[in-house]
């Protein structure tokens, strides 16, 4: 029997080997900080807050406790070559901090938009990053991260068309951008990476799109196009009210303060931006920090990066039109996940320590926290439901006319989603009596990634066909027990008594 290194097999009743996934979502330091620390957290904020958390919140820690958990239901799935099994556990596919679903994301949206978005010519990323009370704003009203990713492509398209000389109408830029909602502490950070063509098309003679390559910008152009960035951003904000002039200053409107969601996620973004604690005996306070590495001294200037005013604006990264594994990596870059398992472990005292991607400029290494202030971190993080984190612009939006004659047509067909995504899977007798009526498949389907139905863990090469979905308790709990599992879901952690839970 082969197994690879993330998988472990069994012999299974009849005697072919069965395959799961050897990683124990509830093993790691996160899980279990969750585990026995999210009812308390919950308890804890909305009795300071006096209101309820928002139950997309409540929903995503839920959701993560259950996810990858071969307990709470799997499919089956067998090898249309060598005839193996796997069991695919349910995944919370949750956006906020679920370190496994993030990773898998990140795979599957990578590899999307190298075979599938960003056709064959240079790329330059550029980079927007906003203040702190903008940060704050998006936080709080996430539908105007729309008008100001207008803005942005605007004036970028502008400057690329400027470049190569043509007018607005000649030519059509595009650009896909992820919206990053964290840094490199988990902490909230809104921010923008703009994956833009390095150029724009301009339409030849027979309609065809011909791409036109521009130069780098200088330093004294992206400081120019910041300039206008934030013009237009004020000028934007003002109109909507959000901002306001008053004496020639400019404020922040006081966004409105009423609602459950003002009162409970409110001061768990802004501490999350601020780097402090929202609730509990520490609130306000700032988190500690640890240091390990050396402090680095002196600001050297970067290249093709703009600050002005807390906004900023770093255009140094280009991938060649050939690059396309570096496109890639980037592409991975991007939608890196918030969390990583390995970076959030717990003290001798009992207290978190999240290690930083990258230690900061002063040495800084891991921020150490009580596990509820973690949980405050965490919560910060849930963006709210159907907010769109990718957009795309210009030439490949979706319904731009050209953007099928300028897409790259991904890998040849055997890549997809075998025997699920065309026939609306097929599935045997045993199935239908293994499901409650009335869950579909499209709905199941929902629940696990795609690139966990690719391709076959024991030989590499056969398509995986679902024969099963495992869903009802009796079932579960005999093919676990019989694989040597534990067939019971970890349980869900209380509030801890009164009085403790507050402690820090
Ligand atoms: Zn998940
Ligand atoms: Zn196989």
């Amino acid at each position: 029997m082969q197994t690879n290194a993330h998988h472990t097999g069994r012999a299974h009743c009849d005697g072919a080997p069965v395959h799961y996934e050897r990683h124990r979502p509830e093993q790691t330091t996160l899980y279990r900080l969750v585990q026995q620390h999210a009812q308390s957290f919950f308890a804890q904020s909305e009795e300071a807050a006096g209101a309820r958390l928002p139950q997309f919140v409540r929903d995503e820690f839920d959701a993560f406790l259950e996810c990858g958990i071969l307990a709470h239901g799997f499919l089956r799935l067998r090898c249309g070559d060598c005839g193996h099994d796997k069991l695919l556990a349910f995944s919370c596919k949750r956006r906020g901090f679920c370190p496994s679903c993030g990773a898998r994301r990140m795979s599957q949206t990578a590899a999307h938009l190298v075979d599938h978005v960003i056709p064959h010519v240079p790329v330059r990323q550029w980079v927007l990053s906003l203040p702190i009370p903008l940060r704050l704003l998006l936080a709080a009203q996430p539908e105007l991260v729309t008008p100001v990713l207008q803005v942005v492509q605007r004036v970028v398209t502008r400057h690329l068309l400027d470049g190569v000389g043509l007018k607005g109408e000649e030519g059509q830029g595009g650009a896909v951008t992820l919206i990053q909602r964290f840094g490199s502490a988990a902490n909230l950070n809104i921010h923008l990476h703009c994956l833009v063509l390095d150029g724009v098309y301009r339409c030849g003679a027979d309609g065809v799109p011909v791409f036109v390559q521009a130069g780098a910008p200088t330093d004294d152009e992206l400081h120019a196009l910041l300039h206008t960035v934030i013009a237009r951003l004020m000028k934007m904000l003002t109109r909507r009210g959000v901002l306001v002039e008053e004496m020639g200053q400019t404020w922040l409107a006081e966004p409105d303060a009423d609602g459950d969601e003002a009162r409970t996620l409110r001061p768990l973004q802004v501490a999350a931006i601020t780097y402090r604690i929202a609730f509990g005996p520490r609130a306000g306070q700032k988190v500690l920090t640890l240091r390990g590495a050396m402090a680095r001294f002196g600001l050297a200037r970067e290249l093709l990066c703009s600050d002005i005013d807390g906004f900023s604006l770093h255009a140094a990264v280009r991938v060649q039109a050939h690059e396309r594994k570096r496109l890639e990596q980037l592409c991975r870059y991007i939608t890196r996940p918030a969390l990583a398992d390995e970076r959030v472990q717990l003290n001798a005292a009992g207290q978190v320590e999240l290690k930083l991607k990258t230690p900061w400029r002063d040495g800084t290494t891991h921020l150490v926290m009580s596990p509820l202030e973690f949980l405050q971190r965490l919560a910060a993080l849930v963006p709210r439901p159907r907010l769109h984190l990718i957009r795309f612009h210009g030439v490949l939006a979706p319904n731009a006319k050209q953007r099928s004659l300028v897409v790259p047509q991904g890998p040849p067909k055997d890549e997809g989603v075998p025997g699920v995504a065309a026939s609306g899977v097929q599935c045997e007798a045993e199935t239908v009596q293994a499901r409650p009526a009335r869950i579909s498949w499209a709905r199941l389907l929902k629940r696990v990634f795609d690139i966990d139905l690719q391709r076959c863990p024991n030989c590499g090469a056969g398509e995986l066909r679902i024969i099963a979905a495992i869903l009802e308790r009796p079932v579960i709990e005999k093919i676990l027990a019989h694989l040597g599992l534990d067939p019971q879901p970890p349980p869900k952690g209380r509030v801890r008594e009164a009085g403790l839970h507050f402690a820090a």
